[in-house]
């Protein structure tokens, strides 16, 4: 009997060492010493994170993860430092991301004069003719605004006489107006002197300014915008990759490994392939069809959605443009702006498109991503996907449709996006950028009431997806993180922060760049945690940005990112 059980032990242990050693897992990465933040509710923080290839293979404590190490295993020593999920950008324009780091960056500009200067040193540099073009100034960061003005913007004058000979062409931070030079004004036939001719340039859905004379301004809003862009040459394949390159090495920078792309149209789709055949995609990217190509739209709603099983280039989603920003009065408002009486801004495109998209989608296994600022565009647009809905009940079940930033919401609303299901796409540094002006657009009441309404829509149940809406903002998610928590202001105020009761938690915040952005892609089950089974992507934090004090948060640096359990970035 008893000898028996020994034989019997030892034949099973026999076996179960005859099993298992050969195939025992060893890891490729073995990342231990410091604070790891996982966003997986069954365990939040652990001691050790092994990998093998791009997956996790094992988180938890550095005693069991040392059983996957073996002599090839490449150990990293956090050394104290903090890791979380790869951050997900869950709203931006990564080619707008690249070509803002080719063209004149006019993010830190603080007067119209010093934009001048920026193009006036360009055009040194610049052959006459050839266009130069910048973006990311706004006029509300301004210290001093210029003599004259028109509807609150600069006027051209000053712009036209450092670049005579080069057409200038410099985008508004929030994307939704333009600014031009008369060299630029002329290419596209308008009379710069005079209001001669100026009528056959109304364009639906946007507007020319123009001075008390009825001379253009150089200001270009929403829609008007494409009367000069349709003269700016196209930019050649070899610019393409290079602005595709320079925004991978962004996102690296910024710990971002996955980014949700606002909206691309055939040619961009065309360079991600390639790139991604070249393997230069080290990053996810999670691509919106553009709603303005139709024809695109058809093509893809008979071909269906791609979900890569790279993981590298996703593309299920169509993103709509409803309304114009705030800054420019263009967001879509039910009542009208308390410092424009009688204008509500307007929506850009007619909302039964909306209603036709979203059927489409639910039929074809789209989702749709809509753009909406103002709380018009926002309730008119939850209309339409809640008419969609009803309309085909067997399709709705997961269609995690968005709002993209949904920023500014009727009260009544705000129990809609849970009630239906569909996702606010916020980006909270819009915030911190938006709040000290924001008011003036909408006054108090409704601020207080009704935009960015964060804690209130978590609390209803739905999650928040965060991101920057690069280049709009910089793409640095610190600040957005920041933002998220304080409420305040980059330069930290107000005291106490905007609406305090609206401050995600730190564990919330991070969750919006990871977990929960995932979720907006359908992708929550191979990324957005530190999970085994999960992709191997990681960022890797200077100081515990989940402890540090608040007025030490924005000091938090990205030094390292792995990306597929590769480190593609490291700080110097
Ligand atoms: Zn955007």
């Amino acid at each position: 009997m008893r000898i028996q059980n020994v034989t019997f032990l030892s034949i099973f242990l026999l076996l179960l060492t005859a099993c298992s050693s050969p195939e025992r897992e060893t890891a490729t990465l073995l990342i231990y010493g410091g604070p790891i933040y996982t966003v997986d509710t069954t365990q939040t923080t652990v001691e050790a994170v092994a990998t093998k290839g791009d997956k996790i293979l094992f988180a938890g404590t550095l005693n069991e993860a040392e059983v996957y190490k073996d002599e090839k295993t490449q150990l990293i020593d956090l050394k104290g430092k903090t890791m979380t999920p790869g951050l997900i950008e869950g709203h931006g324009h990564f080619m707008g991301l690249g070509y803002n780091e080719l063209n004149l960056d006019l993010m830190n500009t603080k007067s119209y004069q010093e934009i001048v200067a920026a193009v006036a040193e360009k055009v040194k540099t610049t052959a006459p003719g050839e266009w130069i073009i910048g973006r990311g100034w706004h006029q509300s960061k301004w210290d001093s605004m210029p003599k004259v003005t028109v509807n609150g913007f600069q006027t051209h004058d000053l712009l036209s006489a450092v670049s005579p000979d080069n057409p200038v062409y410099l985008k508004h931070a929030s994307g939704h107006a333009s600014f031009a030079n008369a060299k630029a004004m002329e290419i596209a036939g308008l009379q710069v002197l005079s209001k001669e001719g100026i009528d056959k340039f109304t364009v639906e859905g946007g507007e020319v300014m123009r001075d008390g004379l009825g001379r253009p301004t150089g200001i270009f809003n929403e829609r008007a915008m494409t009367i000069i862009t349709e003269h700016i040459p196209e930019t050649t394949a070899e610019k393409n990759r290079k602005a595709f390159e320079l925004a991978v090495a962004a996102c690296q920078r910024n710990g971002i490994t996955g980014f949700h792309d606002a909206g691309i149209g055939k040619e961009t789709i065309a360079l991600y392939e390639e790139m991604k055949a070249a393997d230069k995609m080290k990053l996810r990217i999670y691509a919106m069809l553009t709603g303005w190509d139709k024809e695109l739209l058809g093509e893809w709603y008979e071909k269906g959605p791609m979900v890569d099983p790279d993981n590298l280039l996703t593309i299920r989603s169509v993103k709509l443009n409803c309304d114009g920003a705030l800054g420019s009065r263009g967001a879509w408002l039910l009542e009208p702006y308390t410092d424009r009486p009688g204008h509500f801004g307007h929506e850009t495109l007619p909302m039964e498109f909306v209603k036709e998209t979203a059927l489409n989608g639910l039929r074809n296994g789209f989702q749709v991503c809509a753009h909406a600022i103002g709380d018009r565009a926002n309730r008119e647009i939850l209309d339409r996907y809640e008419a969609a809905f009803t309309e085909l009940p067997d399709t709705t079940k997961d269609h995690r449709f968005r709002i993209e930033h949904a920023q500014h919401l009727h009260p009544d609303d705000i129990p809609r996006f849970a009630g239906l299901g569909v996702i606010p796409a916020m980006q909270a540094v819009h915030m911190s950028s938006d709040r000290p002006w924001a008011i003036d657009r909408l006054g108090e009441k409704r601020i207080k009431e009704g935009a960015y309404m964060w804690q209130t829509l978590l609390k209803s149940g739905i999650p928040i997806v965060n991101g920057t809406d690069v280049p709009v903002e910089p793409l640095n998610p610190i600040a957005s993180l920041y933002a998220s928590v304080s409420r305040k202001t980059l330069k930290g105020m107000p005291e106490g922060g905007y609406e305090p009761e609206q401050k995600m938690t730190r564990a919330q915040a991070l969750r919006s760049y990871t977990l929960d952005a995932a979720y907006g892609a359908f992708e929550e089950d191979i990324k957005g945690s530190i999970t085994a089974g999960k992709l191997a992507d990681f960022t890797i934090y200077n100081q515990d940005l989940m402890t540090v004090a608040e007025d030490k948060f924005l000091n938090t640096e990205v030094i390292m990112t792995i990306f597929n359990g590769e480190v593609v970035y490291e700080k110097e």
